[in-house]
């Protein structure tokens, strides 16, 4: 029995670090540079995972001494008996967390592969909104906000160049001596797509660090 540990961001960040090194077998590199490089690979990856067992980390590491293409896809696929699933969240939940949204479009995540999802990501054209879910600490949280498409520019969760829309969404804490009134909007770029966002994310710290200000 395979435990699962891998989330998608790092199997993100593990095919990334991967294809660094296979890029630089593939060109033909100094032997040295392949090392540091693999170095590199295996510190950023077990780094990014903070409590692993040694076996986990034995399965994390066998891409070590690897040089060919084929090697490099054969390590790839045997990490995916490994990789955890985004946690089923039915529709009936999603109403649940945006109370407010009388005809809310919900994803489907049945016909999603849960494997390659950090968060759940839609925008709902006709108000405007970009909704987003997410396990945060044992708990599935939904935040909302308003939806602004601009142009190209960087994703504050993934890094990744695309095209993006301003995400701005109303903190719910307040300070003790606000006014009725006062309000805070945090707002980020973020990819319009949140498929090409979910492939491509690495860390799920900025995200977390955003939930925890906008809920808390
Ligand atoms: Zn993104």
């Amino acid at each position: 029995m395979n435990t699962p540990f891998i989330r998608n961001h790092h199997y993100n960040l593990i095919k990334k670090q991967v294809g660094q090194l296979q890029h630089a077998c593939n060109n033909g590199a100094d032997p040295k540079v392949v090392e540091a490089v693999e170095f590199n690979a295996l510190s950023h990856i077990l780094d990014s995972f903070p409590e692993t067992t040694d076996s986990q980390k034995h399965i994390l590491e066998q891409f070590v001494g690897l040089r060919k293409t084929e090697e490099f896809q054969q390590y790839l696929f045997s990490l995916e008996p490994y990789l955890e699933e985004f946690s089923q969240v039915t529709g009936k939940q999603i109403t649940k967390l945006f109370p407010k949204n009388k005809k809310l479009k919900t994803p489907d995540l049945n016909v999603m592969d849960r494997r390659k999802i950090s968060y759940l990501g839609w925008v709902d054209i006709a108000t405007q909104k970009l909704f987003l879910v997410y396990h945060l600490n044992g708990q599935t949280v939904g935040v909302q906000g308003r939806y602004t498409p601009a142009n190209k520019g960087v994703c504050f969760l993934c890094n990744g160049i695309g095209d993006v829309a301003l995400f701005s969404a109303i903190t719910k804490s307040k300070p003790a001596n606000a006014s009725p009134d006062y309000y805070k909007a945090i707002g980020n770029y973020m990819c319009v797509d949140s498929h090409t966002c979910n492939q491509k994310i690495t860390d799920v710290r900025v995200l977390e660090k955003f939930l925890q200000e906008v809920l808390y």
